[in-house]
């Protein structure tokens, strides 16, 4: 069992600098993923761990150990792919074998590891078949048991699912999730889906041309995201934001999105983040997630002036337990999840009510939270 620890770790290829002083501390048993879209140096990351990729400059342990100069076959590492690398003329029994044989182990320790990973995964009765007559599920059920079987001190495991068809990929999360119950040992998972990162890391580490945004648990980084890059990554339908200005009337705050909204700052922001008060007459980002708007007239003893705005449906998506509404407020688009009792109907000025505590105001400049 190890932690893995990473210190200004950096990766260049000639001008593109793929992981830039990356700082991350994986603790033993964690089950850590790390997200961002396409190109952000996620899979880099994993391939450094791996040892697949050599650092440009930093550190890489594994455990108490610096691994910059060990050769991945001796990390203590197994790694899962994309696309399971199966060796198609051998059975599932001589897949999950094959690394333990090379190794020289002896005979009825691989025949105990295969048998125990087959039972861990379900796969006992797959043994002798050739990855050609197994599913896609079986088949990513195999890759994994062939790291299982190497008995590592870390698993790292590259978009595994992503071959998978939607339902498969959901049922595969949740048995993943289980295995690494099971198994007690650090997982690093790379994805660039954020309903993956959400469901099945103990911690998330969101990346972007890089460079690390925030590195926190899933309900941390939905409900106090650092700044406008993750707020608008994780989430779906995504968090919409408006440009606006801190204006103050008396003595209270007012976002104001120049006559298209007027949401009055809860006192209790200005409690928490006082330097609100200093963005006086400055130009910031309102940022509201689609859930925490509600159609006001389901609910209108709620509404008053303070927190609610006008904005047009342009397409109604009823998605059964609630409905999408895809709106504009001032030629802005934005959506609005509200519940599924709306009449609200293309074309219709549908009033919302803004949930003013769930609200999030970020610098408009430097993109950063500001509460
Ligand atoms: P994806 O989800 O598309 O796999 P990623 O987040 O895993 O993306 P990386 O594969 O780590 O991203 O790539 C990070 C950056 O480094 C990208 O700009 C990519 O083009 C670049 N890069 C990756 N591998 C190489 C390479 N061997 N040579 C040159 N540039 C590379």
């Amino acid at each position: 069992m190890a932690g893995v620890t990473l210190t200004n770790v950096t990766k260049k290829y000639d001008e593109v600098t793929a992981v830039n002083k990356a700082n991350l501390e994986i603790e033993d048993k964690e089950f850590l993923v790390l997200v961002g879209p396409s190109g952000c140096g996620k899979t880099t990351t994993l391939r450094m761990v791996a040892g697949l990729e050599d650092i440009s400059s930093g550190t890489i342990e594994i455990g108490d150990t610096v691994v910059n100069d060990i050769p991945p076959k001796d990390r203590d590492i197994a790694m899962v792919f994309q696309n399971y690398a199966l060796y198609p003329h051998m059975d599932v029994y001589n897949n999950m074998a094959f690394g333990l044989k090379l190794r020289k182990f002896p005979k009825d320790e691989i025949d105990r590891r295969v048998h125990e990973a087959a039972e861990i995964l379900g796969i006992e009765n797959l043994l002798d078949r050739k990855p050609k007559q197994l599913s896609g599920g079986q088949r990513q059920r195999v890759a994994v048991g062939r790291a299982i079987v190497r008995e590592p001190k870390v698993f790292l495991l590259d978009e595994p699912l992503s071959n998978l068809d939607a339902k498969l990929r959901d049922q595969m999360r949740t048995e993943l999730s289980k295995i690494h119950n099971r198994l007690q040992t650090t997982f690093i998972y790379v994805t660039h889906d954020q309903r993956e990162a959400m469901t099945m890391g103990d911690r998330i580490v969101v990346m972007r041309d890089g460079f690390i945004q925030q590195v926190d648990d899933p309900i941390t980084i939905y409900n106090h995201p650092a700044n406008m890059f993750v707020a608008g990554f994780i989430g779906t339908p995504p968090m919409n934001f408006f440009d606006a200005k801190v204006v103050k009337e008396g003595d209270k705050y007012y976002l104001d999105g120049a006559g298209s909204f007027k949401v009055l700052i809860p006192g209790g922001f200005l409690d928490k983040a006082p330097e609100l008060k200093d963005y006086n007459g400055k130009d910031v980002v309102f940022g509201i997630r689609p859930e925490d708007l509600k159609d006001a007239s389901l609910n209108p003893e709620e509404a008053n002036d303070d927190n609610s705005f006008m904005a047009s449906v342009e397409v109604v998506e009823p998605m059964g337990s609630e409905i999408y509404l895809y709106m504009t407020v001032a030629e802005h688009s934005m959506i609005a999840r509200v519940e599924a009792q709306s009449k609200a109907a293309v074309g219709d000025n549908v009033k919302l009510i803004v949930d003013t505590d769930k609200m999030h105001v970020f610098d408009a400049e430097t993109e950063e939270i500001i509460i």
